[in-house]
């Protein structure tokens, strides 16, 4: 269970026991290791080690133990050969970036990512002649239209913020190897305890940990899981460059991944209770939800993933003045545009996390005025939707 990855092992197994190496004391818990260097034995050693001769740690911004264990852990669980640990999400994404693309180059995205990723395409990347297009999640046709001579990866977010819109990932790889690309997933929603797309053809996933791997809203930190050789570039990125996963942050990340199954059930669990409940409320018009037969992707989601998650978005009638009413109301959930944590948080995303984007451009992704969304925390399920319930009242 420690180094080498053993795919035989289920993932709550995985979950709690992969990439573990104890130290001579004999540790039941990982260890964190809060050092920034490493010292060596002498001044051979110390040679051996910077002249890669001989393996082990030097600095933590290439390699700390806590780290790698987090880092053995999270390919094991993904399906992956390696993982690369890094100190956001964003980080993570850039990380990719700049491993695999030249000034020149092009990426396909899918237009309804995370609102920062988009903000790296078109702000930073741009500047250094790395070009990109954005296409409709479901529109497979416009992602091999877009696809040019340039393109290095296909980049894909599913489930989607917030309308959680599904992409067939076997569909996607499929069209990107066809053109010599590669398919790179965000499985930040999910997480390899509700879906693997490696495993459904994807080349790369990145995460961001700071959602559902920690579960608990108290620490920043992202990755990227692939194969050895594919991320090798990656791991030597983080060193030069310094996105490092600070030991600390991976310790939480660790505790975090012995949940991780037990916690994304319950989430689910309860999102489907809530969202099953707000789709009979009067004053709501739609629910977002995969796990509800009326979502148009309620088919593939159930094919493709082994859950459908906690977050919902739905919308209310009376645009944003109601929106606004029914935040302003709750009195659990936590109005923050956070998610995946234990706590259940609100959020109006006309107004917070998609504001810069055009009324149009808004309009044409359905992100209407009384779009609300929700992510489904670990409270129980009917104080959430009594919650809900007065709040509704009031708009
Ligand atoms: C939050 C998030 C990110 C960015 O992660 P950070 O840890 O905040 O940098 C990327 N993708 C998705 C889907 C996210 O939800």
């Amino acid at each position: 269970m420690g180094d080498k990855p053993d795919q035989n092992y289920a993932i709550e197994t995985l979950a709690v026991r992969a990439g573990q190496v104890r130290t001579h004391e004999g540790e039941q818990s990982e260890p964190l290791f809060l050092t920034s260097s490493f010292t060596f034995k002498n001044a051979a050693q110390a040679a051996a080690r910077f002249k890669g001769e001989e393996p082990g740690n030097i600095y933590s911004r290439f390699t700390n133990p806590t780290v790698r264990t987090f880092e053995q852990r999270l390919a094991q669980l993904e399906g992956g050969e390696r993982c690369v640990a890094t100190g956001s999400g964003m980080a993570a994404i850039l990380t990719t970036c700049m491993a695999l693309l030249k000034g020149g180059d092009h990426v396909v995205c899918s237009q309804s990512v995370f609102g920062t990723t988009v903000t790296l395409f078109q702000q930073w990347l741009s500047k250094f002649g790395v070009q990109h297009s954005f296409v409709p999640l479901t529109d497979y046709a416009a992602w091999e239209k877009a696809i040019r001579p340039e393109t290095k990866f296909l980049f894909v977010e599913t489930p989607s913020n917030p309308l959680t819109e599904i992409a067939d990932i076997a569909r996607l790889s499929e069209i990107a190897h066809k053109h010599n690309c590669l398919s790179v997933v965000d499985n930040c929603f999910l997480t390899p305890a509700l879906q693997l797309p490696l495993k459904l053809g994807a080349d790369i996933v990145i995460h961001s940990a700071t959602k559902y791997l920690d579960g608990q809203g108290r620490c920043v930190g992202g990755a990227i899981i692939g194969g050895d050789k594919m991320l090798e570039p990656m791991f030597g990125f983080v060193r030069s460059a310094g996105p490092s996963l600070s030991p600390f942050n991976a310790w939480v990340f660790l505790k975090g991944l012995e949940t991780l199954g037990l916690r994304m059930e319950a989430h689910g669990a309860r999102a489907l209770a809530v969202a099953e409940w707000l789709e009979k409320q009067p004053k709501v018009k739609r629910v977002y939800y995969p796990g509800l037969p009326s979502h148009p992707q309620h088919q593939l989601a159930k094919r493709q993933q082994q859950g459908c998650g906690g977050i919902i978005s739905f919308e209310v009638e009376g645009g944003q003045p109601a929106a606004w009413r029914l935040i302003d109301g709750v009195r659990i959930f936590s109005i923050t545009a956070n998610l995946g944590d234990a706590k259940s948080t609100i959020t109006h995303p006309a107004t917070t996390t998609h504001w810069r984007i055009t009324p149009e451009e808004r309009a044409r992704a359905g992100i209407t005025d009384g779009l609300i969304r929700i992510s489904v925390g670990l409270e129980n399920a009917e104080d959430l939707k009594r919650d809900l319930q007065q709040a509704l009242k009031s708009i």
